[in-house]
């Protein structure tokens, strides 16, 4: 089918089979009920759900509405401090980054907030080629990325096997000084069991689909018409991708849609059920505040998310989920990311672009291609820069995914605190690969200090692995790559 053609392919058959127990556990009533009962909290009872989600054992959808709930300033300030403590055990001073990969901006669906909307006219439908998506992935390679999320609107023009091949191409594309891509998540409109299976075979990370909005009204209202207009099929592809043999799977809610306490539940619950049911929870879950897209109907938030509110609710997923890593874009100003990623983000994307193309130096930025607007338009090495002052290690690491250690093999390391004997290691080796490979004389500075530092930390911990680790960033300083545990 050619580029804009008749969109309307889909007729609406997704056969009666794919209703899963997510579909009770997670509806309207209870979501409300949880939040009503969690009414006017007492200081004694925050207290004591701050100390327990200290003890990394969670909480309960009912106490993180509790914590939802707080409006004094003090007790917000102790949750943040609780989420920052929580961060650094789990994950240590670590922040992965990442780039989103755009392959085409088609799409059969008509959100109401998309610029990649079916109905929209004021945007320019592009699909790359297979020796595009190469150009852009070697220009991403050249910045220093080796993670990358892929993304595609929904449509037949760019079906599975469009995007396979393209995840192939990003794969095999090598540039100059072992740039590579190490590991690529995937975000494309929910399958059937038989197509997750065969993207599995593609060499996946995570699968992720955001919800958007977990209200059942609020959802048709903003997904008129399309595949995605049922909330059903969408709400069970976690199920479908875990029956196939996903086992890191990524959710999130648009956030500004609907109640943002009502979202947090929302996402709570689908952890909580993916846990109950496959013994492991979401491997992430994104927090994407909705922006101004071109020709949407839906220019301000339905029901916006304040700056504090918006802490408060990134705090309350990490007390709650401890051992899931939580994302954050560049839809967000730099002011926020650098706050967020003390109080619980673990991952975050740098240098991004929403535009199929938007890597390719030699064009200009398209606001006409593009799926919304960013805040944070910073090149990578200044994001690393600011990440480094800060004592965090900006990380490139695909350790776990390559070895083997997803799904429930990482929950049973993470749980013990095991992960951070891992983690801390990997994202030092993999930043002084950037350092080496892709460093500015700035981010240099920056890096070797903010490297010595956390060297000297890890000697106090851990002083073999330390040896260990200090011989190997000597051999990625003499040029070696890929060195990890
Ligand atoms: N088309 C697929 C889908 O809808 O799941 C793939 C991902 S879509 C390109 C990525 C995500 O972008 C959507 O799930 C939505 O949450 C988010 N998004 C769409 N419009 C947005 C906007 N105006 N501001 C912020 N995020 C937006
Ligand atoms: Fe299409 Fe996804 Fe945008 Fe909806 S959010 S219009 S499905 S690209």
């Amino acid at each position: 089918m050619a580029i804009g053609e008749d969109f309307n392919y889909w007729q609406g058959e997704f056969g009666d089979n794919y209703r899963t127990g997510v579909c009770d556990y997670i509806n309207d009533e209870k979501v409300e009920e949880i939040l009503a009962r969690a009414a006017e909290p007492t200081r004694g009872e925050i207290r004591r759900i701050i100390d327990k989600s200290l003890e990394l054992r969670g909480l309960t959808p009912e106490e993180a509405a509790t914590l939802l709930l707080v409006e004094d300033e003090e007790l917000i300030d102790e949750f943040l401090e609780a989420a920052r403590q929580i961060k650094e055990k789990i994950y240590g001073k670590r922040l992965v980054l990442f780039a989103p990969l755009y392959f085409a901006n088609i799409c059969s669906n008509n959100c109401l907030y998309c610029g990649f909307r079916r109905d929209n006219q004021e945007v320019q439908r592009k699909k790359l080629t297979q020796e595009e998506i190469r150009k852009e992935v070697e220009a991403l390679e050249r910045e220093g990325h080796k993670r990358l999320l892929v993304l595609t609107g929904e449509s037949p023009a760019t079906d599975l096997d469009y995007v396979i091949k393209g995840i192939e191409t990003a794969y095999q594309t090598k540039t100059e000084k072992g740039g590579e891509i190490r590991r690529i998540n995937v975000e494309i409109a929910p399958l059937s069991t038989e197509q997750f299976r065969e993207l599995k075979k593609a060499k996946i990370g995570t699968y992720t689909c955001f919800q958007e909005t977990y209200h059942r009204p609020t959802y048709k209202r903003m997904h008129p018409e399309g595949p995605k207009a049922n909330y059903e099929w969408r709400l069970t592809a976690m199920d479908r991708a875990q029956q196939a043999g996903i086992d890191d799977v990524g959710i999130g809610a648009l956030f500004g849609l609907y109640d943002y306490r009502f979202e947090v539940i929302g996402l709570l619950l689908h952890a909580e059920y993916l846990d109950k049911t496959y013994g492991v929870g979401p491997h992430t879950i994104s927090v994407p505040r909705l922006n101004p897209a071109l020709g949407t109907p839906i220019q301000e938030p339905p029901y916006p998310v304040s700056d504090e509110d918006f802490k408060k609710l990134v705090a309350v997923l990490r007390l709650a989920v401890p051992y899931t890593g939580i994302i954050l874009t560049t839809r967000e100003s730099e002011e926020m990311r650098n706050e967020l990623f003390l109080h619980g983000v673990s991952q975050i994307s740098a240098g991004s672009r929403t535009t199929p193309g938007g890597y390719d130096e030699n064009e200009e930025r398209r606001h006409d291609l593009e799926q919304f607007s960013l805040h944070d338009l910073r090149p990578i090495d200044d994001i690393i820069i600011e990440i480094a002052r800060n004592g965090y290690i900006p990380s490139f690491c695909t350790a776990c995914y390559r070895l083997g250690r997803t799904g429930q093999d990482f929950m049973d390391l993470a749980k013990p605190g095991k992960i951070q004997e891992f983690c801390k290691p990997n994202a030092m080796m993999t930043f002084k690969e950037y350092l080496v490979d892709y460093g500015t004389e700035k981010s240099r500075e920056f890096g070797e200090r903010c490297l010595a530092e956390q060297l000297e930390e890890l000697k106090k911990e851990h002083p073999k692995l330390a040896s260990k680790i200090a011989e190997n960033l000597e051999k990625i300083g003499r040029g070696e790559h890929d060195l990890y545990l």
